[in-house]
């Protein structure tokens, strides 16, 4: 019996044929590809300016370095995400914090922001930076996280990483409507993939800038920006202390090739999400709650166990499912517990609701490539196990 895994790649010879069309060009590094990669995304989700990188991670820490965040400052996230979210805030020097989950939708809870704040405000401790999380691909309340945004000056960056082609209040994630910057990656088991890479939205020239001169290296070919005159047409200056997060033109073509069925990949993915919907409700299990406002990319499909009325333990429920051949997986283990950040005294039962949604979650199968065959062994072999 044939493993299916929770998420993979879906790539067709037009995918390959851009791929190699690149590899016979004269550019194979950061080139006309690239350009046209950033114009096709920005376009697609309605902002003015996208920066590829090599990484969501790269796009999460530039994105943090032109927000200005620095040794003094603070980051918060959510406890629910890969570690990425937080650690672009330790790669600038700053604190992280996490603000707890909403119970339904396991995005961070704008009622807990807002405590929160009100509580850092009477401390002088407002954070700097706050990175909402679009968690499986469903995007956050964003018109109450901007207007807190606002009130207490904080820059918002959208950790999109799950949900390019989705929708919130019937935007594109990415218009960057009620943020300054949103990232995604393009890793394989997302919707769509260039292999490695990441991207930054943002409608602010500023910010546009300096995520460019951070890219790479903190050198600049404006003039505009320079100190001195250019000694001629050789000249450079690097301004700042930037990186080499450049994307290849080969993964440019991969990525603009994937756009193309962008669309089509998001429709199945609702599709998969709805048939699942249907075969699972009678199980004890809580199946993802939509908000209204949003249209979900469905990067992940989660079920949460009602272990009380299970007779096996979550972890049970899990092993069983792998040994049956069904690649489940558990987005996330809380980041607050992982080791590297208990030395900031973090601990086991200071974001609860984070703390339960692990204990029960499970993901299971969900990609665009996935057969409506592989779907129902999937739900027949979930079926059979909680039965
Ligand atoms: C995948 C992921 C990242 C990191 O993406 P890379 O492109 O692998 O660096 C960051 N945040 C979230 C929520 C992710 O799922």
């Amino acid at each position: 019996m044939s493993f299916i895994p929770y998420g993979r790649q879906d790539i067709n010879q037009n995918d390959i044929d851009a791929v190699i069309q690149v590899l016979q060009s004269d550019w194979l590094t950061q080139g006309p590809t690239i350009e046209q990669f950033e114009k096709k995304v920005a376009e697609y989700c309605g902002a003015k300016y996208a920066v590829a990188v090599n990484s969501a991670t790269s796009a999460l820490h530039i994105s943090c370095m032109a927000a200005g965040l620095g040794q003094e400052d603070i980051l918060w996230t959510s406890p629910n995400t890969f570690v990425a979210s937080a650690n672009c805030g330790r790669y600038c020097g700053a604190d992280v914090d996490f603000v707890d989950i909403d119970l339904r939708t396991y995005n961070m809870s704008v009622d807990k922001l807002e405590q929160k704040l009100i509580h850092a405000k009477n401390e002088g401790r407002l954070p700097k930076v706050v990175i909402p999380v679009h968690f499986s691909g469903q995007s956050c309340e964003m018109d109450k996280i901007s207007m807190l945004a606002k009130e207490y000056s904080f820059a918002v960056i959208e950790d999109a990483s799950h949900a390019i082609g989705g929708s919130y209040r019937n935007k594109k994630v990415g218009s960057c409507t009620f943020s300054d910057m949103t990232v995604f990656s393009f890793h394989p088991v997302k919707v769509v993939t260039t292999a490695e890479g990441g991207m930054v939205l943002t409608n602010n020239t500023m910010l546009y800038e300096k995520l460019i001169e951070f890219r790479s290296h903190g050198i600049t070919r404006n003039p505009g920006l320079m100190t001195e005159e250019m000694h001629g047409p050789w000249y450079y200056q690097q301004i700042s202390l930037g990186y080499n997060y450049r994307m290849t033109d080969i993964q440019a073509a991969l990525g603009c090739s994937q756009l193309e069925r962008l669309d089509e990949f998001v429709t199945r993915r609702q599709a998969i999400a709805g048939k699942y919907n249907r075969a699972l409700q009678c199980l004890p299990l809580v199946l993802p709650w939509q908000h209204p406002d949003t249209y979900s990319a469905y990067h992940l499909y989660v079920i949460c166990l009602e272990e009380e009325q299970l007779q096996k333990s979550h972890k049970q429920v899990f092993e069983e499912l792998r040994q049956a051949g069904i690649g489940v997986n558990l987005h996330y283990i809380p980041v607050h517990t992982q080791p590297y950040y208990a030395q900031f005294g973090f601990q086991w039962g200071d974001f609860p609701v984070s703390e339960y949604y692990y204990s029960t979650a499970i993901s299971i199968p969900m990609y665009a490539a996935m057969t409506e065959g592989q779907q129902d062994v999937v739900i027949k072999t979930i079926t059979e196990i909680l039965k």
